[in-house]
This record gives C-alpha cells, structure tokens and sequence, in this order.
C-alpha cells in the first residue's frame, strides 16, 4: 500500500520508507491521524448515487461501509414512520398482490410489527371483508360486540362462531347494544349441548363479572385478568353494555409485542390498494366501513392526472382519517406532483420487482437503489415517508434500501411462499411450490380470479392497462417460488438481520441511520462485476444455504 496524502501538515508515510527509516507513526494516536485525511473513508450517499458518474444504481451494486459498534444488536430500534401519521415498530409492508397479501398474511404483518396491503384483484365486498376481518381480529374495548337475545338459540350462536369466530356472546334485552345486559353465552355453555333449538335464557351465565364505563382500558385489562373469565362486558350506570373485553386479546397482546395497532381501537392497523378510475371510489367506501387505515393508490406510474384527481377527492371526503401512500414514482418530479395534492407516503419502484417485465417492454424505469434515493432525498424535506417498492431479495436489500432513506419497504417474492400467503402448496419435480405472479401479467388478469378467493372482477387489469386497449401488453409474469413456511419465523428472522445491519453500520435506531446517511458518517462503496462474486459464496463445490433456525 502506497499512501501520499498531505493534509494540515500531516504526511502519511508510504510503507516502504516507513520500514526502512523506521518513521512509524504513533499507533496511540491512530484515531487523531485518521481525521486528519481530507474527507472519510468510501463515499457519501449523495457521492456515490450521482447518476451522472455512477449511471443508476441498485442493490447489488453498492456496499454500506462498517462503523462503530458500542450496543447489542437487539437493541436496534427499527421503529419508523411509514406515513405521514403511521408509526411501526417494523419497516416491513407486504405487497398488494393476490397471491401474497390477503387477510392472513394482514393480520400476522400487523402482528409482527409491519403491515399488510390487501390487494384489489377481487370485488369491493370481497376486499372490505378481508379489511373487516383484519381489523376485528384484535381489540382493546370492543365497542360493536354481537349480541343476542334470551330468545334466541344454540343454533345461533354456532352460526356466530362460524361466521366470525367467536361465541362469547353477551346477551341483552333487545340483542343490541345499549340494552340491558341479562348474561353471557360463552363456548363452554354450549360446548356438550346436543338441541340446537334449546333457548339461550337456559344457558346463558347470568352471573357476571362487569366493570363500569370510564374504566380505563389498563384498569379493565386488570379486572378481566384476575376474574379469570373470557369476556368482561362494560356497563353504563343503567346496566346497559356499551362495550366488550376478550381475555384472548390480552394474550395476544403478550405474544406479539411489536402488533401494528391504531392508537384508539387498539386494533390491528389495515391497508388496502385501490385503483384510481371513478368506481374506486365506491370501492373506497366500503374499505373505510371496515376500518381501513391505509389506502394504497396502486399504479405503475403514479404521476398521472387520475391519481392526482383521486388524492384530491380522497383528501376531501375523508380528510387526516385516511393516510394515503400514493405512487409509484421513480423521480423527484413524479414525487412532487404527488406530494402537491396530499400524498401521505410515496411508494418508490417501477420495472424492479422480481415478476415485472416492465422495464424490458416499455423501456421506462430506474435502477431501485437511485428511484429510493433520489425520490426519498426529496421526499424527506417535506416529511413525507418513502416506501421502497420491489426488488428485495435478502435482509441486505431492506437495510440498503433503508440507508438510501425509505422508511419501510415492500416486498412481494420475499413474502410470497409463506403459510400466509394466499393460494395452495404444489409440487413439482420434488420441491414444494405457491405460485406467485405478476399483477401485470395476462395470468392475474385473464382468469381475473385470485387464488385465495372466488370472484374477482378485471381490478388488475386497471393497473397496468387502458380499458380500452384492443391488445393487453403485460408488464409481469407468472411462476413459482419455494415454500418459505410461516412469517411467524420469517419476519423475526428479517427483524434480526436487519438489527445485525444496523449494529455494523454503527446505527442504533433507523432514525440515528438516516440522520449519519444524511450527515455523511455513513459511507458507501461502489461494487464491481468481480467484487459482487466476492461477495457471494464461491469456491465450493457445493453448499446448503439455510438462513435461520
Ligand atoms: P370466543 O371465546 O369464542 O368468543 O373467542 P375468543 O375470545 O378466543 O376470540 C374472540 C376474538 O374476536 C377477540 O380477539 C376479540 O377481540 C374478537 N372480536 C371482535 N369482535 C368481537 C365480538 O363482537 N364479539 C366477540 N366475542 N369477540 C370479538
Ligand atoms: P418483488 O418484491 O417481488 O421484487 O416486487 C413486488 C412489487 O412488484 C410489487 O409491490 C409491485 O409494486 C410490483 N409488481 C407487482 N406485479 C407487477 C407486474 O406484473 N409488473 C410490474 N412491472 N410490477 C409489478
């Protein structure tokens, strides 16, 4: 190695004479004499994403430079804002595509810290039920609890249970709320019961444990784990019930500490997709029925006059209650317009994601790692989070991503695969198998039908295609990935990693990452051709690659 840089009177000394004069520099004062260079080790974000020099950049063609390590992994903080009013405890999202984000995998994102984007290949009552069930799932003070009547049967509360999933059900005077609370029928009253016809006035528990209304909800949490009961009905002055307690929320609660949960409900926080032409609108209302949080504006190419006309329509009929993350765009003038008219987030990526072909047809799109970069740079002054959108592919993605200043990312073929994803296992040639595709590609749109659910009207189309194309180009294909098993274990296995990619970086929390990206304490280096192999696994003659146990 052959040093010659003078700065501020220092002489780095080449090896050479070092060693034959015997110059070495003091190692005590190695720290002092590293300053003393002009600038930091490797490049800074805005040094190595200047396209003109570097031409577009993605993942694979940089690296994060390692700094100072003075915590433990597990206390990286991961929390981060994804919308202007969201705040999660995990960066992850998962796509809005039908063969990765339908109700199950929405409520384990929530409950694992992240969120959940319900696609809309399917027909608007389809996906507010999914939404509904999303947001029923989980509960503080459950405030429109089904109710029934002494009159009525066992009969009904099976039908309760298999519609919904639960039988601890208070009953009133009139089977609603805000009438006088006579009992509960819970699954043990009915449990060995064989007439179905048999009235619930003979079965119910009329000896009960209430609280009050103006508990608080830690006070009512408090009651209910000591009466060592299901359900703790709350009651006004009256005796009427205003609202239910279930025992099963407080486990939850204890299961999944990071649970994505609106601040009020405490219920688990839901997004949904939408397109941009006039019925969405409809559909819309029907998302924010069932609670809808997040309203996802899905299309490839996000500055258009209909997703601006829809920003605006949605801003107005439903004002702060919905934040919307609008997109995709890939420039800071495509963010602009959108961040103009109210756009809460912008979801960043066009032609990256691992089915589209959308780069290679249209010729339109940016390497993903300058889109995040440049559109989050920009972004970020106006305090609007950047979510980057396609082309994850291992935990090392989402903690570039991450330093090239989104604040969550998307991913589809990383989530695809899993227990919660929709669609049915297969095998082929010995290995097992879901399908996954495109929401771009003629599959998802000719069969118009998801593999999770029954009907599905032509929603995906709209992203991709004008209605009044005589020909449908696609910009995505259909395959197959391999069984990854449950979320359960995959999203803390990409929490850990993450947190492991932090603590190298010398970063404590996301915030304290984006803040050293931004100050240039962060350092980036470029990859070449052969430094990516390096990278890599080489030199064997065969290996098993398993990522976590
Ligand atoms: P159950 O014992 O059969 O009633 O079911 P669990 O108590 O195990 O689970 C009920 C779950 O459904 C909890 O997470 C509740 O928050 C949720 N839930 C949502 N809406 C209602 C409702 O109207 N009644 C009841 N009983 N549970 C509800
Ligand atoms: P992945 O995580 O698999 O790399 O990318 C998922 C992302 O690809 C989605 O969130 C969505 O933005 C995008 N996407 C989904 N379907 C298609 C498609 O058919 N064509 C294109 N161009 N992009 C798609």
């Amino acid at each position: 190695m052959v040093h010659n840089e003078t700065n501020n009177g220092f002489k780095a000394p080449t090896t050479s004479s070092a060693t034959s004069n015997n110059t070495f520099l003091d190692p005590k004062q190695a720290t002092k004499h590293v300053k003393e260079y002009s600038s930091p080790d490797g490049l800074s974000a805005d040094e190595i994403m200047d396209s003109r020099v570097n031409g577009g950049l993605t993942y694979n063609d940089f690296l994060i430079l390692p700094g100072y390590i003075d915590f433990s992994a597990s206390d990286v903080s991961l929390e981060s804002r994804i919308t202007r009013n969201i705040v999660l405890k995990t960066p992850f999202m998962s796509s809005p595509m039908d063969t990765v984000t339908e109700t199950d995998m929405a409520i384990n994102m929530a409950l694992l810290g992240g969120v959940g984007v319900i696609h809309c290949n399917c027909s608007p009552e389809e996906q507010a039920e999914m939404v509904r069930k999303v947001k029923k799932f989980e509960n503080g003070f459950i405030t429109d609890p089904v109710c029934l009547t002494p009159n009525h049967t066992v009969a009904d509360v099976h039908r309760i249970k298999a519609q919904f999933g639960y039988s601890g059900i208070p009953i009133t005077g009139n089977g609603k709320l805000y009438s006088i609370l006579l009992g509960m029928v819970t699954a043990r009253d009915i449990q060995f019961h064989e007439d179905d016809t048999t009235l619930l006035k003979d079965v119910m528990t009329t000896d009960l444990v209430v609280a009050h209304e103006g508990v608080t909800l830690e006070e009512a949490n408090q009651i209910l784990r000591q009466s060592k009961r299901g359900k703790l009905p709350i009651i006004n002055q009256r005796g009427e019930l205003v609202a239910l307690l279930a025992r099963s929320d407080l486990l939850k609660n204890l299961n999944f500490p990071l649970a994505s949960k609106s601040t009020h409900s405490k219920q688990l926080i839901c997004a949904a997709a939408i397109g941009t032409k006039p019925d969405d609108k409809l559909r819309l209302k029907k998302l924010v029925d069932a609670g809808l949080d997040i309203v996802v504006l899905d299309s490839s190419q996000g500055n258009s006059s209909y997703q601006i006309e829809m920003i605006k329509y949605i801003k107005k009929t439903y004002g702060n209650s919905l934040d919307i993350i609008a997109g995709n765009v890939v420039t800071r003038e495509q963010a602009a317009a959108l961040i103009e008219v109210g756009a809460d987030a912008l979801r960043v990526g066009m032609g990256s994601g691992s089915i589209c072909i959308t780069q290679e047809i249209m010729a339109v799109g940016r390497p993903q790692g300058t889109a995040v970069y440049k559109v989050a740079q920009f972004a970020n002054k106006f305090g609007i989070p950047v979510i980057a959108d396609g082309g994850i592919q291992n935990v090392g993605h989402i903690t570039k991503a991450l330093a090239l200043g989104a604040s969550a990312v998307m991913m589809g073929s990383l989530l695809a695969g899993t227990t919660e994803s929709p669609g049915e296992y297969f095998y082929h040639e010995g290995q097992r198998l879901k399908k996954y595709r495109g929401m771009g590609s003629l599959d998802a749109m000719e069969r118009h039908c998801s593999p999770g659910t029954s009907v599905a009207p032509n929603n995906a189309a709209k992203r991709y295609f004008s209605e009044r194309d005589a020909i449908k180009v696609a910009q995505g294909v259909a395959g197959a990935v391999i069984d990854k098993g449950s979320i359960r274990k995959f999203v803390p296995y990409l929490i850990t990693g993450l947190q492991h990619g932090l603590q190298d970086i010398g970063a404590k929390s996301l915030c304290k990452l984006g803040e050293d990206v931004r100050n240039g304490k962060v350092r980036f280096e470029l990859r070449t051709a052969a430094a990516q192999i390096e990278g890599g696994v080489h030199g064997l003659y065969s290996y098993e690659k398993r990522l976590f146990s």
